[in-house]
């Protein structure tokens, strides 16, 4: 396989593109990769595209190994099945819909989990066809509100989706562990570091869940590892050591007391400091407050909701792990309009008094798992300048709920050990997840059991972003100079450069070229006449394709200088020699 830089369809560029802040975006589009066509969608370039289909392979080299099959669905698709689930109702505006000529309604797939139910339950009905995994490698389309990075949150991808089909829970988790060692594999070859966590199910429902995450400080998600043991989890599915009750037989009589200008924690503890010491002799802190936190739930049917969150005053809520508890609700702030229409929330002095699905306001009302009974709090006394001291949990309040919407930081005690949680961030790359019975049962698949009895068969659904991959991978391993990619996934195994201006270079440039292409690699060849040999250096570094081999200057002594783009390791090499070498370096001898 050759590609010719005098006739690749390939322009460099030296500027960074306006719309990228990430260095994997700017990268990306200025070494000729990809092309935006529109806010979240992208065009694939010569280069760009052969890294994708790089990593389509891998995907499905291991897919296959792993005995699941291809198929192919359109993206195209009719409204029924997902009404059927009612993820036509609660994906909201995020996927796309249109009508054919005769007003029928459809949407573009944003992922398939209906349409593969329906083609098992066309074909398959006894527990002897079981296990099945199928998967296809498929755009998929989301209009997101917030595209992303270039191709990292497109609203057009292509994604590796999927299924697997069993008779029983037991019977599941080996197929869900099989999709776990293939992930392993493919992440492996693909070549960057990465975690695996334990996460949100999401939309999905279900309950085993895990995510593969890219290691990027740049990432969106943000995860916890123990110091102490393997823990390691999504943010969003950090669940909060609850400590036990304590006694409160001793705390008195909750009081409401004279706050003046304590709209905030600060203000607040600075005057309870100084008008109201412990008797404990030690000084107030944030966290002896109970900050109540109202915002909007808007449910996909539409239906708005105000709903209140109790956090301890040192924590702040974490929009997206209250969002990830609330899915597929979104979340909206809680407006001074807002405020105004429910006199009972004094804005900066709500307490539980006003809060609760029992009280006058029916605002819902959930809880932070610290505030266990017996915990007492100073919290606003729903009224300007006034707050309640020694409000004990349990005996003074109560919420509707419990909810994990508080802020998780480094130093949290690990829910599974009590070590110290360290953060990091990460781009999710994969998402294997145990999805129970949810499409089955709404589509109705059912099959012969042992017994002659019907069961509903258990699902899982697993996906590899493999468009994301290509941002992710550049994200992981660029450097200052340009795109860095692993070996497998590179758009060439080697970048020959001819630099110089004497026949000889070019000969020898072309002939080496040919006989590598002939060993069955893939070469990239600057062999473009009147670029200087600066300009052929620089792209080679912006490309990053791994090796690149310079024929030039060291004709003269007889050899080439083989170059490692991502140590920068260079050695000169005698032309005769240097297939072999080549060969040698590509196969990692
Ligand atoms: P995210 O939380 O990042 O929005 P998700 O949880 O909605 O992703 P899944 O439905 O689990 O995504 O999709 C499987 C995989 O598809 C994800 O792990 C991710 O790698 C990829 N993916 C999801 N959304 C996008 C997108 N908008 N652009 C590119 N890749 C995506
Ligand atoms: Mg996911």
């Amino acid at each position: 396989m050759s590609l010719r830089m005098s006739s690749l369809f390939l322009r460099t560029l030296r500027e960074d593109p306006v719309d990228a802040e990430l260095p994997s975006h700017r990268l990306l589009v200025r070494a000729g990769y990809i092309r935006r066509a529109a806010p979240g969608i992208y065009s694939w370039l010569p280069l760009g595209y052969r890294v994708l289909r790089n990593i389509e392979r891998i995907v499905r080299e291991e897919m296959d190994a792993m005995g699941a099959q291809e198929v192919h669905f359109p993206a195209l698709l009719p409204r029924e099945p997902y009404e059927a689930s009612n993820r036509w109702t609660e994906y909201g505006d995020n996927i796309f819909r249109l009508k054919d000529r005769k007003d029928a309604d459809y949407l573009l797939g944003p992922t398939h989990e209906e349409m593969f139910t329906l083609l098992v339950k066309d074909l398959y009905s006894s527990y002897k066809d079981l296990p099945l995994s199928l998967y296809q490698i498929q755009t998929k389309y989301r209009d997101e509100p917030r595209p992303r990075a270039g191709i990292l949150r497109g609203r057009e991808f292509v994604m590796k989706d999927s299924y697997s089909f069993d008779v029983s829970d037991e019977a599941f988790l080996d197929s869900y562990n099989a999709h776990r060692g293939a992930y392993i594999k493919i992440f492996d070859r693909l070549g960057f570091d990465y975690v695996i966590v334990a996460a949100m199910s999401g939309a999905m429902g279900g309950s085993a869940s895990e995510e593969f995450l890219a290691t990027a400080a740049n990432g969106e998600d943000t995860y916890v590892r123990c110091s102490s043991c393997d823990y390691a989890a999504n943010v969003e599915a950090v669940r909060v050591p609850v400590p036990a009750r304590s006694a409160y037989d001793d705390v008195p009589i909750a009081h409401a007391e004279e706050t003046p200008d304590t709209p905030t924690i600060e203000t607040l503890v600075d005057h309870l400091n100084q008008k109201f010491p412990r008797d404990d002799g030690r000084e107030w802190q944030p966290g002896d407050t109970l900050k109540n936190v109202v915002v909007t739930v808007v449910h996909p049917d539409g239906i708005r909701e105000p709903l209140a969150v109790g956090v301890p005053g040192d924590r702040d809520i974490d929009v997206k792990r209250l969002g990830a508890q609330l899915e597929p609700a979104e979340v909206e702030a809680f407006t001074d309009a807002d405020f105004a229409k429910r006199p009972r929330l004094v804005k900066g002095y709500i307490g539980p008094g006003a809060l609760g699905t029992d009280r006058s306001s029916k605002v819902r009302y959930l809880l932070d798992p610290r505030i266990v009974e017996g915990t007492r709090w100073v919290t606003g006394a729903d009224e300007a300048g006034r707050h309640v001291l020694d409000l004990v949990a349990g005996r003074d309040f109560t919420g509707d709920g419990v909810i994990e919407a508080a802020d998780v930081r480094a130093g949290d005690a690990c829910p599974n050990c009590g070590g110290a949680l360290e953060t990091a961030r990460g781009i999710e790359m994969g998402h294997i997840f145990q999805l129970g019975r949810r499409f089955a049962e709404a589509l109705d698949l059912k099959v012969l059991d042992e017994n002659g009895k019907l069961v509903t068969v258990t699902m899982g659904s697993y996906g590899v972003g493999v468009s994301r991959a290509v941002g992710a991978i550049a994200e992981n391993t660029h450097d200052e100079l340009g795109l860095v990619w692993p070996r497998e996934v590179a758009p060439a195994d080697v970048h020959v450069l001819a630099t110089g201006k004497g026949a000889e270079v070019f000969e020898t440039a072309d002939r080496l070229a040919g006989e590598l292409e002939a060993a069955g690699l893939t070469v990239l060849y600057d062999d473009r006449r009147k670029v200087s040999p600066g300009v052929k250096f620089k792209d080679a570094e912006l490309i990053g394709v791994p090796t690149i081999v310079v024929v030039g200057r060291g004709l003269g002594d007889g050899v080439v200088e083989v170059q490692d783009r991502a140590t920068g390791e260079r050695v000169n090499v005698p032309v005769e020699a240097a297939v072999g070498h080549l060969i040698g370096v590509v196969r990692g001898d």
